[in-house]
């Protein structure tokens, strides 16, 4: 008997989750057979991306293999990037795998399918403003991560010689959501831990980081209080902070701005505003502008019943019309609804709409703060919060996404290594 066949496209914060919940639910029962396509071949979780990117985190520590991950939750794993769907025979199409010369290790394959649910995320959206793609580093992959630190490590080296001391090393992030604030805190950060690795002329006095958002505030979709607190301790910390301030032109020694103001950087960060990968537009099903997929409340895309997309790269409706933010915890939440729902439907049972329940905001500034809201009770009224309470709530949605992938147990085993690694292991990657 052929069993029925789940195809899960995108490993991330979603995806992965997904997998590792139907892997053991409906694999290892042989009821259906679960199948995790990602182009990469391991899995790190994206909010830690600007921590890999100043070193605070080594991501070689924190990165889960998706081949053994499958074999021990139940699912298989198939190495690869889509780049097409066939939505009439129901098979994907996926991208040759080429080693780094450019040598084929696996041909083009297509997958059959019986449910597909993609789960892509989303890369950042430059609007096609000119010199961007050209001179800015982003952070949507570890890849990226890393390509920028190494980049920001030989800054540092450079600005440590005799006769650059006296001279700044500057870095220029545009875009003030979570991505950008958090990588601004960061970079102050590492510029105190590289100067207590005898980087001695290295201090956050020869680190100038300037923060550009085109919106009114800092963190333009969260509550005034938390913007106007993280506002305070990034000027605090020495980072230089624009808003109502929109970048027209990026090029390899400066950011320009709509009021022809120039920045010179010596580093530049693009993180402002995102959008799903334009493949979704090319598959012949509803997408937004910005490629993410029209879903129904049941996570279902409005054109095919057997194709379902969530997390980033999927637009949610919400009761209250909008819909639902590209958010970690948003995916968190979306893969245990359709879980169900996937489980329901192997069950003939109808599926059950995806309600998002918003559980706060935090915002980490590398050691030296953390500043969010917490949504108590059925009102959802939020609580302001920040230092270590904030800390540890901003710590637990990392750990509740390692807890979904590899069980309590596990996950316990995991946070006392953790702090054991802090006395074990250099504070900050260097090499
Ligand atoms: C630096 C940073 C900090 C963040 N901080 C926070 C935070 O504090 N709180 C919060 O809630 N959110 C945060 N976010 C947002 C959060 O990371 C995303 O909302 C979340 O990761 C979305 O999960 P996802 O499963 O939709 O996609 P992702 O986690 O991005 O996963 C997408 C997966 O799809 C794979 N993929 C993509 N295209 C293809 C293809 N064609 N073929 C095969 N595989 C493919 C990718 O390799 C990846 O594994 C942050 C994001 C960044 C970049």
């Amino acid at each position: 008997m052929t069993l029925p066949r789940i195809v899960v496209v995108g490993g991330g914060a979603g995806g992965l989750e997904l997998v590792t919940r139907l892997g053991r639910k409906l694999g290892k029962r042989k009821r259906a057979e679960i199948v995790l396509v990602d182009r990469n071949p391991t899995h790190i979780w994206k909010p830690l991306l600007h921590e890999v990117a100043t070193g605070a985190l080594d991501s070689g520590l924190d990165e889960i293999s998706y081949q053994g991950h499958a074999r021990a939750n139940g699912y298989q794993f198939q190495l690869g990037t889509l780049t097409d769907l066939d939505r009439d025979g129901q098979t994907l199409t996926l991208a040759p795998v080429l080693d780094d010369d450019g040598e084929e290790i696996l041909p083009a394959r297509t997958l059959p399918y019986d449910d597909l649910v993609l789960s892509l995320g989303s890369v950042s959206n430059d609007f096609g403003t000119p010199g961007v793609a050209e001179h800015c580093h982003f952070l949507d992959s570890p890849h990226q991560a890393e390509l920028f630190r190494q980049s920001m490590l030989n800054a540092f080296l450079r600005y440590s010689a005799p006769q650059e001391t006296s001279a700044k090393m500057v870095v220029g992030i545009v875009g003030a959501g979570a991505t950008g604030v958090e990588l601004a805190a960061e970079l102050y950060g590492a510029s105190e831990m590289l100067n207590s690795y005898g980087f001695t002329t290295l201090d956050s006095d020869h680190l100038e980081v300037h923060l550009i958002e085109a919106a009114p505030k800092v963190l333009p979709a969260l509550p005034e209080r938390i913007s106007g607190a993280v506002h305070a301790e990034l000027e605090r910390l020495g980072v230089k902070v624009h808003v109502d301030t929109r970048v027209t032109e990026v090029n390899d020694e400066a950011i320009i701005t709509a009021g022809d103001e120039r920045i010179d950087i010596d580093l530049g960060v693009w993180a402002a505003g995102i959008k799903a990968p334009a493949l979704l537009s090319e598959l012949g099903l509803s997408t937004e502008r910005n490629h993410r997929l029209k879903v129904d409340a049941t996570l279902k895309s409005l054109d095919d019943e057997h194709v379902f997309a969530f997390g980033d790269c999927a637009s949610c409706p919400q009761e209250d019309g909008s819909t639902v933010p590209p958010r970690a915890q948003a995916a968190h939440q979306q893969a245990d609804r359709l879980y169900r729902n996937l489980v329901a439907r192997l069950d003939g049972k109808p599926l059950k709409p995806f309600v998002f329940r918003d559980r706060g905001s935090l915002i980490s500034l590398a050691h030296f703060d953390a500043i969010g809201s917490l949504m108590r009770g059925a009102s959802a009224r939020s609580l302001f919060i920040e230092g270590h309470l904030a800390r540890f709530f901003y710590a637990s949605l990392y750990r509740m996404h390692q807890r979904a992938i590899h069980g309590a147990l596990k996950t316990g085993l995991m946070v006392v290594v953790d702090g054991l690694n802090k006395f074990l292991k250099p504070r900050l990657k260097l090499h």
